[in-house]
C-alpha cells in the first residue's frame, strides 16, 4: 500500500468521495448529492476526516469551468456556471485547510484523460484526447505525458460546428453559444429535440445518425489540430448501443484517405470503467 490519498470526484449531480493510495487501490468510497456548496463540500470533508484525515495529498477531479491558474486569488474555484449556487464556489480551499496537505485539482475530464492515458485506453500513445459526451461535453488532451493547459483548461465541447442538413432548424441548447458541439450533441440537446434520451429512441430513428455525424465532425477537427493517436469517447450518451460504430463509420468517410490510420483503432471507448472519476483524481496527484 502506498501513501493514503483523499479522492474527490466533484460532479454536477453528485460528489463521489473516496480513499485511495499511490498503488492505485481505492479502499472506500461514498456518494454525496450535489446541492449547495455550503452543504456538499463540508459533507465531503467530514466523510474524509472520519476515515483518519491523515492524507498525503488530496486529488480533486471537478466539474467546471475552474480557475486553474496557481497565481490567481481564485485558484481552485468554479468560475462562471449556469448551475445555480456554484458560480465562484471554492472547491479546493476547504480540503486544503482541513487536511493541511497538497491539493491537486483539475477538471473531471482532464482527470479522466490522464487516467486513461496512464492506465487505460490511451496507454503508450504520445497524444491522447478524451471526450465525454453526457449532460455536457468536455474534452481533455494529454500530449507527451502532460495535460494541455493554457489560461485555464480547454473547452472542447464549445467548438463551432457545421450543421447537419436534417437538423438545420434546431437553434442549439448551449446557454452560452447555442449551436456549439455541446449545444448540438449533449444529452439535454437530444431531449430538447426528441423528448427522450438517445438510448430510448429506436435504432432506426434519425437522431442516432445526426448525433454520430456531429461527433465525427468534432473528431475530425480534433484530429486536424492535435493528431491524437487515440480519441477516447466516453460519457452517458456514448453508452447508447451502436453509437460508437456510427461515429467510426462517419469518421471513415470524413477522413477519406487524407488522415492516416484506421478509425476503429483511433476512435475507442474508455477502458477504466465506473471508477474513472476517482482514478482521474488519483492520476492528478501522481
Ligand atoms: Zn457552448
Amino acid at each position: 500500500m502506498g501513501d493514503k490519498i483523499a479522492l474527490v470526484e466533484a460532479g454536477g449531480t453528485k460528489f463521489i468521495v473516496g480513499v485511495g493510495d499511490t498503488s492505485r487501490q481505492i479502499h472506500a468510497r461514498t456518494r454525496i448529492e450535489t446541492t449547495r456548496p455550503e452543504d456538499t463540500i463540508p459533507a465531503a470533508v467530514e466523510w474524509l476526516r472520519a476515515r483518519g484525515g491523515d492524507y498525503a495529498a488530496v486529488g480533486i477531479a471537478s466539474f467546471g469551468p475552474l480557475d486553474l491558474d496557481r497565481a490567481s486569488p481564485t485558484w481552485g474555484r468554479i468560475t462562471r456556471t449556469a448551475k445555480p449556487h456554484w458560480s465562484g464556489a471554492d472547491i479546493a480551499g476547504p480540503f486544503a485547510r482541513a487536511f493541511g496537505c497538497a491539493v491537486a485539482i483539475d477538471t473531471d475530464v482532464n482527470g479522466a484523460a490522464l487516467a486513461e492515458w496512464r492506465w487505460g485506453a490511451g496507454q503508450g500513445a504520445a497524444t491522447v484526447l478524451y471526450l465525454t459526451v453526457g449532460t455536457g461535453i468536455g474534452g481533455g488532451a494529454v500530449v507527451g505525458g502532460r495535460l494541455i493547459h493554457g489560461l485555464s483548461h480547454p473547452e472542447m465541447g464549445h467548438i463551432r460546428m457545421p450543421r447537419h442538413p436534417a437538423d438545420a432548424d434546431f437553434p442549439g441548447h448551449c446557454p452560452f453559444h447555442g449551436d456549439c458541439l455541446e449545444g448540438l450533441a449533449a444529452g439535454p440537446s437530444i431531449i430538447a429535440r426528441w423528448g427522450v434520451s438517445l438510448s430510448d429512441l429506436s435504432a432506426d430513428h434519425p437522431a442516432h445518425d445526426i448525433i454520430a455525424w456531429y461527433l465525427a465532425q468534432a473528431s475530425q477537427t480534433f484530429r486536424a489540430v492535435l493528431d491524437p493517436a487515440r480519441i477516447i469517447l466516453g460519457g452517458g450518451v456514448m453508452s447508447t448501443p451502436g453509437l460508437l460504430d456510427r461515429v467510426r463509420a462517419h469518421v471513415g468517410r470524413l477522413w477519406g484517405g487524407y488522415f492516416p490510420g484506421n478509425p476503429d483503432d483511433i476512435i475507442v471507448p474508455p477502458a477504466l470503467g465506473p471508477d474513472t472519476g476517482l482514478l482521474g483524481a488519483l492520476a492528478l496527484v501522481r
